[in-house]
């Protein structure tokens, strides 16, 4: 484990930052315009014209058993069908078509475990692994709408698993490896899953937790779950119930080799998937087939601008979120990319182990969400400059808001300032990106998605009139459909219904988003619309106050919710974490609400500072801002299954009764 590095030179980057803020956009650096895929602005003008032909174009990029009778069918909406009466597999774009080209040598993974294992998987080896265990799942049973829950790590077994179900139509239920096995149990009873692919243990910063062991603890009386398939993967011991439980290695090795992939209807469901849980109860979603590999792999060409046979490319989520589907799974190997595939934190051996990686395997690509970015800032910038990152040519972020100074920080620090950022802004109802600079073409803004990707419509809506607005803030929604959307959510028709058309009819989709359009027409998502907040009369976003919160210099991470409060109607309340070891004091506290004031106005100066060590977090890393306001408001915590640490939660509750009780 290396020491902990010195921070000289943190006071000159942060005057650089400072400086940087003032800058309003960033153009493409010429050099990278000059190679990039798209540089010609016209794309979007022509997908606008003819938006069908646009994702048409897109899907023809494909193998197609059968080809389409009709792109869109909008005969029933909300209920759109794409790509009807075309016959795709979508384990056979990701890797047939790459082996059959002759690109089965390439590597498809560069694997890298906790304790440094690296493991190289190419395409033809993934193609071989896949039919193998579609074979010993088609053994035990598992055919076609068959659903199969996959809880696994970040090995390479979870992709060839998704993969091989892919392959014989059976639709996946991916649950996060870091999700207790009671989310896992509860997941597969309402999946009505028949089979569970799983492993015996997985590894946690340097130890070995169980993972079967945990899932025989809740699954035992499940009727719907027919087979435990259980990868050897850490040696971990685990029982294994007689007529239910097999080892994958042994099933594997018993089957067939040859399993051709089945072609399946373009609308034929590839995958389940539940939301993060960020502002309520997680949801299902539904994707289908030919839409959504049309819209991942021409998002994930085109605003990675990815040059197959040159780049390396890392996204470093979990395979277990819609970011990991789309863009660790289906659109890179759609695409022929080759990819670094990271098994563990991004703390552990130590802080500096993404950069390691980087520089280990020449990554050109990375993209990440803004929390890991805020623990990067918070570390500091010595542990990436340790490594040499000149490999990198593009960076993106997705999943949250990214404040300026992080996004700053991004692209000065890792990305050498010659980095564009795609700041990727999209849901995993959408399956795909939605709003997006394409890194050739847009000049970006620092906390801005920038503008609707080709082909797809996007506007602001005024809250109470309901009305498109040229400029201003308002509801986000999507008003025409694209390729990748979801189709509904599963078993929860009335909820798909009631939760994205009921507000503007079964043609406009409700994102559930609040965000901002500029004078340029550039899209600002500033938070959820319960995360508006109402002081004497102006409506805030939270993400507009965190950013200027988290501009002081010693500040690392905000979040903002609004309390009632007699006078204002409502009033900031702002949960800080500082810098490395700082600790808050009263001249930090004046400092913060002056850099508010400066920024925003003094309206916006939050009225209390609550210093934490950290916020609550789904275990995707997104503050649960309605986990704070029950705390400040004193009420029962909601629905914390997808709470990463319950202790953070604990702890602030604790603090804000002895604040409460302070104030009397
Ligand atoms: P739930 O729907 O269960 O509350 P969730 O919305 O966090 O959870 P996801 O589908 O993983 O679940 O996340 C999508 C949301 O993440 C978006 O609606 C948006 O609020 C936020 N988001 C994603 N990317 C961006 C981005 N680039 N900028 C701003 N917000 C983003
Ligand atoms: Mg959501």
């Amino acid at each position: 484990m290396a020491t902990e590095p010195q921070t000289a030179g943190s006071e000159q980057l942060e005057r650089e930052l400072a400086e940087l803020l003032a800058v309003e956009r960033f153009e493409p650096p010429r050099e990278f315009r000059e190679q990039a895929l798209l540089k010609d602005p016209a794309i979007y003008a022509e997908a606008e014209r003819d938006p069908l032909g646009f994702w048409s174009a897109q899907a023809e990029q494909l193998h197609w058993f059968r080809r389409w009778d009709r792109v869109l069918d909008d005969s029933d909406p909300p209920f759109y069908k794409w790509f009807t009466g075309g016959t795709i597999n979508a384990s056979y774009n990701c890797l047939d078509r790459h082996v059959e080209a002759g690109r089965g040598d390439r590597v498809a993974f560069h694997w890298r475990g906790e304790e440094g294992e690296e493991r190289d998987i190419t395409y033809a080896q993934l193609l071989a692994d896949v039919q193998r265990l579609a074979n010993a799942l088609k053994a035990l049973g598992i055919g076609k709408g068959d659903v199969v829950g996959i809880y696994v790590p970040m090995i390479p077994e979870v992709v060839v698993s998704m993969l091989a179900c892919a392959r014989i139509g059976a639709p996946h239920n991916v649950v996060f490896g870091g999700f207790s096995a009671e989310a896992v149990r509860e997941r597969m009873e309402f999946s009505q899953a028949k089979a569970l692919i799983t492993v015996d243990g997985a590894a946690r910063k340097g130890k070995t937790a169980p993972v079967k062991e945990r899932v025989d603890e809740v699954m035992g009386d499940l009727e719907t779950l027919e087979a435990i398939v259980v990868i050897r993967s850490k040696g971990t011991p685990c029982s294994m119930r007689e007529g239910r439980d097999v080892y994958y290695d042994e099933i594997v090795a018993a089957a067939d080799p040859d399993c051709p992939a089945e072609p399946l209807d373009a609308e034929h469901p590839l995958y389940i998937l539940y939301t993060s849980g960020s502002t309520a109860k997680p949801k299902g979603i539904l994707h289908t087939t030919g839409g959504y590999l049309t819209g991942v792999a021409a998002t994930h060409r085109y605003v990675f601008d990815l040059k197959p046979d040159a780049d390396t490319y890392w996204c470093a989520a979990d395979v277990g979120w819609v970011t990991g589907h789309s863009y660790i799974v289906y659109g890179p190997l759609c695409n022929g990319a080759t990819s670094v595939m990271w098994e563990g934190a991004p703390d552990y051996p130590d802080r500096g182990i993404w950069w390691a990686l980087v520089e280990r395997y020449g990554v050109s690509i990375l993209y990440c969400a803004p929390t890991a970015i805020r623990a990067c800032v918070k570390w500091g910038a010595e542990w990436p400059r340790r490594h040499d990152l000149s490999s990198l040519r593009l960076l993106g972020t997705v999943g949250e808001p990214i404040n300026p100074k992080a996004w700053l920080w991004y692209h000065k620090v890792i990305g050498g300032g010659r980095c564009p950022i795609v700041d990727t802004w999209w849901q995993t109802e959408t399956g795909a990106i939605m709003i997006t600079p394409l890194p050739g073409i847009t000049a970006t803004k620092p906390g801005s998605a920038t503008q609707p990707f080709p082909g797809v419509r996007a506007e602001v809506r005024d809250e109470s009139t309901g009305q498109p607005m040229q400029e201003g803030q308002g509801l986000l929604v999507l008003t025409r459909p694209w390729p990748s959307m979801l189709r509904t959510l599963y078993r929860e028709e009335e909820r798909f219904v009631e939760t994205y058309f009921a507000r503007f009819g079964p043609e406009t989709y409700l994102v559930g988003d609040a965000a901002r359009v500029d004078k340029d027409g550039y899209v600002w998502v500033i938070g959820r619309i319960d995360d508006v907040v109402n002081v004497s009369g102006h409506r805030l976003s939270t993400a507009e106050v965190e950013s200027a919160i988290v501009a002081h210099a010693d500040v690392a991470e905000a979040a903002v919710i609004g309390q009632h409060d007699e006078d204002t109607g409502q009033a900031i309340v702002a949960f800080v974490t500082l810098q490395g070891e700082l600790e808050g004091d009263d001249s930090v506290v004046e400092g913060i609400r002056a850099t508010v004031a400066e920024r925003i106005g003094k309206f916006a100066r939050p009225k209390r500072i609550i210093w934490t060590d950290d916020l609550p977090k789904t275990r995707s890393g997104k503050i649960m801002r309605r986990l704070l306001r029950d705390i400040a408001e004193g009420r029962e915590l909601g629905d914390v299954t997808t709470l990463r640490d319950p202790a953070v939660t604990a702890k602030l509750k604790e603090r804000v009764a002895e604040l409460q009780a302070a104030e009397g």
